[in-house]
């Protein structure tokens, strides 16, 4: 008998576009045993080497059909520091699901029938989670007394800190915000990752020993060579890629027209969505637009129409994207919940002006519509704007979510720290430390824009590099 996918039940379309609790949930265990039952076990598993950070899909799979729960989780745990985290926002379908047997050569992204090692890493996660199961600490020769700082407390710097403490350094990592997480909670709305998750991961981390220092810029605050003096032995920097990208098209500038960072944060890291209660409101449109094709518009997208919906305006949010949906980066799985809950898609559109009223509020958007020119540096097929097809449509609001680059707050005070016309950090890419001795970078501070799982697998190679540093200077 053919043995079918199995899907995680999800809120109904209509009723989750009005709120920000989780879209997807977890599978219960006969799922989860389907699921793991559908996996042949390669002898050669080629999903392992889709997944940045080696965890061994085979192995753990093969722990859920035998119910070893824990054995599942531990394993998970031995290369990925966050699975419940992972379970949810990886983007499976380009990572171990599209190396997987069972995705059709050739295919850009995973087809349907690929195992959802997502969802039976997300099951083992929650289970592990919920029994509070925590890996013993192993600490390695050479390592105690050693003192390291990590600035920055996305999944790089989080990651970074998890590996160290494991093995016995005493970490501290500086956040310039007010809050943990770095995209992961001021990014990613509550509706894809619930905040418990990433408490949970946080306080794991508090538990091992990570101490936090909240509202700690360093570059503003504090130096990096005063961080040296105050006897850390290495940095690790997890910066990030929070720099937004605009158009640079005529009335940019406009009120209401937002950059997909500030919007988000508002939403997410301010809780607009719980105005009145949190006193922290963000505008909301009645024509949104939303320009750009990644995770972050999808995002910004559904989370404009949920505050349109709990606000009881009628939904009008469209994605503006200047190629088709098969160019679209954002995760399947997103574009397809936007769809579901009532985001219009315009493709192959390229915005020209925004233009305002007379109190400077922008009312309306003008654009080109495109067609699909020949492949650029990206492989993807460029667009290319078609003359005379202007067309106007009114738009009260306006969330731009084209990029984001190199965070700069810290390496414009250190010019012995080498970054590259980006503004990246520049590594060796072997042991990811910078210009600086002693001091290391991993995450979207050196890659440009990535994904949670890279940005780990980066902070795992520095923080190995890191124990070696210590080992010699010790
Ligand atoms: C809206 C959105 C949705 C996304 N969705 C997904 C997804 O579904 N799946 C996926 O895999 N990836 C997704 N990504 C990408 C992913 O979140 C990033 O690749 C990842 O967060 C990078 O991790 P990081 O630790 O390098 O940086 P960040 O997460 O950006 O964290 C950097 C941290 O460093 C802090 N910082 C910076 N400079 C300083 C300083 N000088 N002093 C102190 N602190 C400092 C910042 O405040 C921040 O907290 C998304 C990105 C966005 C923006």
């Amino acid at each position: 008998m053919k043995k079918e996918p199995q899907k995680p039940i999800e809120q109904e379309a209509a009723a989750r576009a009005g709120n920000f609790e989780e879209v997807v949930g977890v599978y219960n265990e006969s799922q989860a045993l389907l699921e793991a039952a559908r996996c042949l076990q390669c002898k050669d598993p080629a999903c392992i080497s889709g997944c940045p950070v080696s965890v061994n899909i085979k192995k753990f799979i093969f722990e859920v059909t035998a119910k070893d729960y824990a054995a599942a989780y531990f394993t998970i745990r031995e290369k990925n520091n966050f699975p419940s985290l992972c379970g949810r926002v990886c983007p499976a379908e380009y990572q171990c699901r599209r190396t997987c047997v069972l995705t059709k050569k050739g295919s850009p992204f995973a087809s349907d029938s690929a195992i959802n090692v997502h969802f039976l890493e997300r099951f083992a996660g929650d289970n592990g989670m919920k029994k509070n199961l925590v890996s013993a600490a192993t600490p390695e020769k050479g390592l105690s007394g050693a003192k390291v700082a990590v600035v920055g407390s996305g999944p790089a710097g989080l990651c970074c800190a998890g590996e160290l403490a494991r093995a016995g350094v005493k970490v501290t990592i500086f956040e310039g915000l007010h809050k943990t997480g770095g995209v992961l909670r001021y990014g990613i709305p509550p509706f894809r990752l619930p905040r418990d998750i990433l408490d949970f991961e946080i306080d794991y981390l508090k538990k091992m020993g990570v101490e936090f220092r909240l509202n700690a810029i360093v570059g503003k605050a504090v130096s990096l060579k005063e961080l040296s003096g105050q006897g850390y032995q290495a940095i690790f920097l997890g910066l990030g890629a929070g720099t937004p990208s605009f158009m640079k098209i005529p009335g940019e500038n406009l009120c209401n027209v937002y950059s997909a960072n500030e919007f988000l944060t508002r939403v997410n890291l301010m809780s607009a969505y719980k105005f009145p209660e949190f006193h922290t409101p963000v505008t909301i449109g009645k024509h949104v637009i939303v320009v750009g094709g990644g995770n972050t518009a999808m995002d910004s997208a559904r989370a404009a129409l949920r505050l349109q919906k709990m606000n009881g305006i009628d939904p009008d949010v469209s994605i503006f994207y200047r190629r088709t949906l098969v160019e679209m980066p954002a995760r399947r799985l997103e574009i397809e919940h936007a769809k579901e809950e009532g985001v219009q898609f315009k493709l192959l559109v390229k915005p020209q002006e925004f233009i305002g009223d007379a109190e400077g509020r922008v009312i309306k958007l003008r654009s080109l519509e495109c067609k699909l020119g020949e492949p650029d540096a990206s492989g993807r097929r460029s667009p290319v704007a078609i003359e005379g097809s202007d067309f106007e449509v009114a738009c009260d609001m306006c969330i731009i979510a084209i990029g984001l680059s190199a965070n700069k707050i810290l390496t414009a005070v250190t010019p012995e720290l080498v970054t590259d016309k980006y503004g990246d950090v520049r590594v060796d890419s072997k042991t990811m430390e910078t210009s600086v001795k002693g001091v290391f970078a991993g995450g979207d501070i050196v890659g440009g824009e990535g994904t949670v799982i890279e940005a780990m697998g980066m902070a795992k190679k520095a923080a190995s590099a890191i124990k070696e540093y210590l080992r010699v200077k010790s």
